[in-house]
C-alpha cells in the first residue's frame, strides 16, 4: 500500500459541487489501495475577501490578527471536505495545521516550516481514515497560529509528503499541467510531460503561478516526486522530478514573461566600495524588490547603476532616493516605464553554449530592443518594451521549437 498526498487549490474547492468532485477524486485514490492525505486551500477567492474585510476595519491590521483571520479560510474547506467524504461512506478526519503537527518559525504572514510531528496523522492513517489537512498554516512552538505566505498550501502539501515519506505528491489545480509558455496568450503552448526541479523553480520564481516557489524548493531538497494536474480533467499532468530521468531533451523548456516592469538608472553615484550595498540595503529596508542589476563604471570617481523593479514600486523607490540623497550620494535618477521581462529556461543551457546568443539574434531579427539582461546557469532573462512582450515570447517559443507541432508527443 502506498501513501499519496493530494493538494487541491482554491478554484478546485470553490463551491459545494466542486468539493463533492474533490471527494470523488480522493476516493478514487483511496480505492486504488493507497493511504491518502489531502491538503486544501480556502474556497475560491476567500483569502482575498478576508484580506479586504480586514482592510475595511483597519489600514494596518496587526500581523498576528491577520493570520488568525486568514487561517479560517482553509478551516472551512477541511471540515466541508471531511463531511463530503462521510456522505460518500468514507472515514475521514480534518486537521488544522497545528493539529497536523506543522511547526513553523515565529513569523506572522510568511513563516517557514521547521518541523512536522507526523504522529497524529500517521495514527489516523493506520486506522484507515482519509486525513484532510488545512494548507497555508502552522503553529509556532509558543502556540501562535501563522500562515506560510500567499500560495502556501502547495508548501504544506510538499512538506507533509516529505515528512510522511509519501510515494508522491499530486497538486490538483485549474490547469492541466505546466506549459512551455502561458497558453492563455500563446496558442501553440504545449503541456510538458516532465520538467526538472531546477527548471520549475526558475519558472515559479519568474511568476508561472502554477506552483509556489518554496514548495518546489522543498520538493527538490527532499526529492519528493510531484505532479501538477487538473482537478476537473482526467488526463495526466506534468511530472516534476530530478533532471536525467526525463524523456524530452529540450535545450530550452519554457518561456516565461511578466509585464509592468520599470527600469531605474542612478547616475553619478560616488564610486566607493560601499555605495552599491548602501543603495540596495536601503531599498530592501523599504521592502522594494529589486530584480536585474547592471553597473557600468564610467570614470574613476563616479559610476552609473541600473536596476529593474515592479512598476507598482516606482513611487516608493523614487521617494527612498529623495529621502536618502545624502547617504546614497548620487547626481541624478531616471526611470523608464512600460517594460516587460521575457525569460527562457532550460537545463540544457548548461551544456549548450550559444543559447543566449540565439535568443538575442531572434529578438534582433524581430526588431526587439533588449534593455537589460541577466542570466543564471539555466535561465536568460531580458527586459524589453512591454508592447513587444508577446511578440518576443512567440518568436522565442518558435525558435526553440517549443510549439505543439514541432515536438513529437
Ligand atoms: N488560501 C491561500 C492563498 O490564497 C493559500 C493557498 O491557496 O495556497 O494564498
Ligand atoms: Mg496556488
Amino acid at each position: 500500500m502506498g501513501l499519496i498526498v493530494q493538494k487541491f487549490g482554491g478554484t478546485s474547492v470553490g463551491s459545494p459541487e466542486r468539493i463533492m468532485n474533490v471527494a470523488t477524486r480522493v476516493i478514487e485514490e483511496k480505492n486504488r489501495g493507497n493511504n491518502v492525505v489531502v491538503v486544501v486551500s480556502a474556497m475560491g477567492k476567500t483569502t482575498d475577501q478576508l484580506v479586504s474585510l480586514a482592510q475595511e476595519i483597519s489600514k494596518q491590521p496587526s500581523k498576528r490578527e491577520m493570520d488568525m483571520l486568514l487561517t479560517t479560510g482553509e478551516q472551512i474547506t477541511i471540515s466541508l471536505l471531511a463531511m463530503a467524504l462521510h456522505t460518500k461512506g468514507y472515514d475521514a478526519v480534518s486537521f488544522t495545521g497545528w493539529q497536523a503537527g506543522i511547526e513553523t518559525e515565529p513569523v506572522f504572514g510568511n513563516a517557514r516550516i521547521l518541523n512536522i510531528d507526523t504522529n497524529r496523522v500517521n495514527k489516523e492513517l493506520e486506522e484507515g481514515k482519509i486525513v484532510v489537512v488545512a494548507g497555508f498554516q502552522g503553529s509556532t512552538i509558543d502556540g501562535e497560529i501563522v500562515t506560510l505566505g500567499r500560495g502556501g498550501s502547495d508548501t504544506t502539501a510538499v512538506a507533509l509528503a516529505a515528512a510522511l515519506k509519501a510515494d508522491k505528491c499530486d497538486i490538483y489545480t485549474d490547469v492541466t499541467g505546466v506549459f512551455t509558455t502561458d497558453p492563455r496568450y500563446i496558442k501553440d503552448a504545449r503541456k510538458l510531460s516532465s520538467i526538472s526541479y531546477d527548471e520549475m523553480l526558475e519558472l515559479a520564481n519568474l511568476g508561472a503561478g502554477v506552483l509556489h516557489p518554496r514548495a518546489v524548493e522543498f520538493a527538490k531538497n527532499y526529492q519528493v516526486p510531484l505532479e501538477v494536474r487538473s482537478s476537473m480533467e482526467k488526463e495526466s499532468g506534468t511530472i516534476i522530478e530530478e533532471e536525467g530521468r526525463m524523456e524530452e531533451n529540450l535545450v530550452v523548456r519554457g518561456v516565461a514573461f511578466e509585464d509592468e516592469i520599470t527600469k531605474v538608472t542612478v547616475l553619478g553615484l560616488s564610486n566607493t566600495l560601499k555605495s552599491l550595498s548602501t543603495i540596495f540595503t536601503t531599498l530592501a529596508k523599504h521592502h522594494i524588490n529589486v530584480d536585474i542589476i547592471i553597473q557600468s563604471t564610467t570614470n574613476k570617481n563616479t559610476t552609473d547603476v541600473s536596476f529593474s523593479i515592479q512598476s507598482q514600486d516606482i513611487k516608493d523607490t523614487l521617494q527612498v532616493f529623495v529621502d536618502h540623497k545624502e547617504v546614497l550620494q548620487y547626481e541624478n535618477i531616471q526611470f523608464e516605464e512600460d517594460l516587460a521581462k521575457v525569460s527562457i529556461v532550460g537545463s540544457g543551457m548548461v551544456s549548450n553554449p550559444g543559447v543566449a546568443a540565439t535568443m538575442f539574434e531572434v529578438l534582433a531579427a524581430n526588431d526587439i530592443e533588449v534593455k537589460m539582461v541577466s542570466t543564471s546557469e539555466i535561465k536568460v532573462s531580458t527586459v524589453v518594451e512591454e508592447k513587444n512582450m508577446l511578440k518576443a515570447v512567440e518568436a522565442l517559443h518558435q525558435a526553440f521549437e517549443l510549439a505543439r507541432t514541432a515536438v513529437k508527443q
